[in-house]
C-alpha cells in the first residue's frame, strides 16, 4: 500500500497483543468485546491528541492558575452500525461525556453502493470532531459514505478509527477523503472474494453480539 499522510497505523506492543487474542477462534463473546473495548481506548488515547481544549483557572490549596481542560462537545463518536457499537464505551472511557450519533447503512442491490436506512446524529455534532468507529475497515464503501454523509451535516472535522484495516479499504477512504484522519491498530493483507479481511478476525458484528 502506498504511504497516504492521512493514514496512521498503530504499531505498539499492547495493541499487538490484545489483537492476537481478538484473532483468536476460540475467544468467546465477552472476552472479544472487552478486547474491542480495551484497543479502541488505546486507541482514543493517540487518535485525540489534537482534541480542542480550553482554559479555565483553577484555584489549588496555595494559588490560582491557569489550566486547560478538554472542551465541552469536543467530541462525537459516530459507530457505524452494527459493529462500530462495539467500540463506543472505548471512546467514552475517556470522553465520557461525548456524545453518540448512529448512522446505518445497507448496500444497494443494484448499485452496489452504500446507502443509509437510520441516522440520528447530535445537532452539536458540526462543531465538534466527529470520530467515525467501525473495527474493519474492508472495502472501504460504509466508511466513506458515512464520512461524504457528515460532511454533508457540516462536520469540518472528521477522523476514522478502525482496529483492522484492508489495503484496498484503507487506500480507498484515504483518497476519497484526504482532509479526514484514519487510524488503524494494524493493516492486514487482503480482502477475500466474499470481502473478508485475511488474516482478520471474521465478522466483528456477529463475534461482538454473538448472532453466529
Ligand atoms: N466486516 C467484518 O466484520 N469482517 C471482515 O473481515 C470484513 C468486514
Amino acid at each position: 500500500m502506498k504511504n497516504y499522510s492521512n493514514v496512521t497505523i498503530f504499531d505498539h506492543p499492547l495493541i499487538r497483543h490484545k489483537i492476537a487474542f481478538l484473532r483468536d477462534e476460540k475467544t468467546n463473546t465477552k472476552q472479544f468485546r472487552e478486547l474491542v473495548e480495551e484497543i479502541t481506548t488505546l486507541m482514543t488515547y493517540e487518535s485525540l491528541r489534537d482534541v480542542p481544549t480550553c482554559k479555565i483557572m483553577v484555584t489549588t490549596p496555595l494559588e490560582t492558575v491557569e489550566q486547560s481542560v478538554v472542551c465541552d462537545n469536543a467530541v462525537t463518536i459516530v459507530p457505524i452500525l452494527r459493529a462500530g457499537l462495539g467500540m463506543v464505551n472505548g471512546v467514552h472511557q475517556l470522553f465520557p461525556m461525548a456524545r453518540v450519533g448512529h448512522i446505518g447503512l445497507y448496500r444497494d442491490e443494484e448499485t452496489l453502493e452504500p446507502k443509509e436506512y437510520y441516522c440520528k446524529l447530535p445537532q452539536t455534532i458540526a462543531n465538534s470532531v466527529a470520530v467515525v468507529l467501525d473495527p474493519m475497515l474492508a472495502t472501504g464503501g460504509s466508511a466513506s459514505a458515512a464520512i461524504s454523509f457528515l460532511k454533508k451535516h457540516g462536520c469540518k472535522t472528521i477522523k476514522l478509527m478502525s482496529i483492522i484495516g484492508a489495503p484496498e479499504g484503507v487506500s480507498r477512504v484515504a483518497e476519497e477523503h484526504p482532509d479526514v484522519q484514519i487510524y488503524v491498530s494494524t493493516l492486514d493483507r487482503e480482502l477475500n472474494e466474499n470481502g473478508y479481511i485475511l488474516p482478520g478476525l471474521g465478522d466483528a458484528g456477529d463475534r461482538l453480539f454473538g448472532t453466529k
